[in-house]
């Protein structure tokens, strides 16, 4: 089957989690999932694995910036029942179309986990790519601090000023993320403290 589905959603809204779930649900039936993110993302370290908050963890293989997922799967023994990628918002965009080929021309299956925009508000490019092609869109809720559904996401430093400095990839660092509605998204970044 080359079934694309994307959650999406902002961040702390517990995707890690759900991902984590869905492999072990897979498992479960007897089934073989192969978790892949993005290289990019070092906040497990270089131990190849995915750790979602609560403190759930999976092995995972690394995509660097210079490969593809169809490189990745290709050079696999064994076909998987089922492809989870996290962090899809770090992917490149030629990266996110060699996905959406992959699961067509190798009937592979998909599940993609990311968020849809960045701090300022602004897409990720391999997000907006699946948001428009994905053959099923699942939103990840959260809950902003006025209890509305949060979209957006700010980003602060330790002493409460929003960091409006644009680097849409950046990790780690002295910074912190709070999700937001889109209300309290604008007048924070308006008002320029968290
Ligand atoms: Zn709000």
């Amino acid at each position: 089957m080359s079934k694309v589905t994307f959650y999406y959603g902002t961040m702390n809204a517990g995707k890690t989690t759900l991902l984590l779930q869905a492999a072990f649900n897979y498992k479960e039936q007897g089934l073989v999932p192969i978790i892949i993110k993005p290289s990019i993302d070092t906040r497990t370290g270089t131990d190849a694995s995915i750790a979602s908050r609560v403190g759930l963890s999976q092995p995972c293989l690394l995509l660097g910036p210079d490969q593809t997922i169809s490189g990745l799967l290709l050079d696999l023994a064994e076909k998987p029942d089922i492809v989870i990628v996290d962090e899809i918002h770090f992917l490149t965009a030629h990266q996110a179309k060699d996905l959406l080929n992959h699961a067509v021309m190798h009937d592979q299956a998909f599940i993609c986990y990311g968020l849809r925009n960045d701090y300022k508000g602004q897409a990720f490019e391999a997000s907006s790519i699946l948001m428009a092609n994905a053959d099923s869109l699942k939103e990840v809720k959260t809950i902003c601090r006025c209890g509305k559904k949060a979209t957006h996401v700010v980003r602060y430093f330790e002493n409460g000023e929003i960091d409006l400095g644009f680097q849409q990839i950046q990790i780690g660092g002295n910074e912190s993320y709070r999700s937001m509605c889109r209300v309290c998204h604008t007048h924070t970044l308006q008002r320029g403290t968290i």
